[in-house]
């Protein structure tokens, strides 16, 4: 079994996947071809923003946000402990210091009254200034934005939402990747909009962000890309993979999305007279189940979990196994010194099991029984 299978979405779509593909290459207009801004307009439009401009990845669309908003020396951003590397790494190659968020052990998302309580934090000891908060829409379900932008709203805080695992998801009938004042997204392969490579995009109702965020993209542009007025990067989405995305997010609105919604319901049907902890879809919230995650009880051995799961060809993920806050990247800086406890315990007990679109009712049996017949000879021991 895949863990997330790529290779049946290809083999579906693959007659429209050839020949746009094709297409291009007979083209030659392998950068900033018009399937570029034709995919533009389809991303802003879905999600509900004026403007979406494409980059090369979901980590140079963070980074893109933080140069826009000028964050720098002595600025602290707000990161959740419990996210990829990517959410709190930029934070740091732009100069500012990650401070590390304790996460709700229900939703996975950032804990919106330890938000508050860092921020307090930051303000008091008066040594950095608090800018920005970045909230993940981690495994698929958007933070808890109501709450976090009351907090944004109240310390002047610019609000900028990783929605690199979060795009389908919805809010209250939002969707995500319109709830920050700049949101992002990354079109990595297995993401739940995936192209064939890296690619990423910035949304923003912000007319002057858009602009600065274009520029910085192609070498801090003016006029063109030989009229250069400021400090940018070259990151840019190429042609070839803005045709693949035109086709596969035609199958993600068509089906995918609403599949996986059906398969990750397979699971919690199957799975919840066990001991395992589910993932919580709150009222109003809706995921896109970037990861299907579930929580071990403490007495199940993962690794051997694993292992077992594995004799079966049923492969498994552990999506986070460290805290940000104790990667060896930030020992010793001041963003080692978070306090999150939740983050910690969930470290030791998360454990993603496969899911795609493409996962039929007899998939999903396999694995919970695989589970099932684990917890049971545990238990003989
Ligand atoms: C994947 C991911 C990123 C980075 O995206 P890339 O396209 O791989 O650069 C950032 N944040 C989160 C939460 C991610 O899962």
């Amino acid at each position: 079994m895949e863990f997330r299978n790529l290779k049946k979405q290809y083999q579906q779509l693959k007659k429209e996947i050839d020949r746009v593909v094709l297409n291009v290459m007979s083209n030659a207009s392998y950068i900033a071809g018009i399937e570029v801004k034709e995919l533009e307009q389809e991303l802003a439009s879905y999600v509900g923003k004026r403007h979406c401009i494409t980059c090369a990845n979901g980590t140079d669309a963070l980074s893109l946000a933080l140069m826009a908003w000028k964050v720098g020396i002595g600025d602290v951003v707000f990161v959740p402990d419990f996210t990829f590397f990517a959410s709190g790494e930029i934070v740091s190659y732009a100069g500012a210091v990650p401070v590390f968020v304790d996460i709700l052990k229900d939703s996975y998302n950032i804990d919106p009254d330890k938000l508050e309580e860092a921020v307090q934090k930051v303000k008091n000891e008066g040594k950095f200034r608090p800018k920005a908060v970045i909230a993940v829409d981690l495994f698929g379900l958007p933070a808890d934005y109501v709450r976090i932008k009351e907090i944004c709203n109240k310390y002047d805080l610019m609000l900028l939402e990783d929605g690199a695992q979060g795009f389908g998801g919805m809010l209250y009938g939002k969707r995500a990747c319109s709830f920050g004042d700049i949101s992002t997204t990354s079109f990595f392969p297995a993401k739940p909009l995936g192209c064939y490579g890296d690619g990423g995009a910035v949304f923003t109702d912000n007319d002057e962000w858009a602009e600065l965020i274009r520029s910085f993209a192609v070498h801090g542009k003016g006029n063109n890309k030989y009229d250069n007025v400021r400090i940018g990067m070259n990151s840019r989405l190429d042609t070839l993979q803005a045709a693949v995305l035109l086709v596969k997010f035609k199958a993600f609105k068509k089906y995918e999305l609403v599949n996986i919604n059906e398969v990750a319901g397979w699971y919690g049907d199957m799975l919840k007279d066990n001991c395992i902890g589910l993932p919580e879809i709150k009222e109003g919230f809706y995921s896109s189940f970037a990861q299907y995650t579930i929580k071990l009880p403490k007495e199940i051995d993962r690794q051997r979990l694993q292992k077992f799961l594995n004799g079966l060809e049923i492969p498994s993920m552990v999506y986070y196994s460290k805290p940000l806050h104790l990667q060896k990247a930030f020992t010793g800086t001041e963003s080692a010194k978070a306090c999150c406890p939740v983050t910690e315990d969930l470290c030791k007990r998360v454990l993603s099991l496969p899911i795609d679109p493409y996962k039929t009712k007899d998939d999903i049996e396999e694995i919970v029984k695989g589970i099932g017949k684990f917890i049971l000879d545990s238990k003989l021991i």
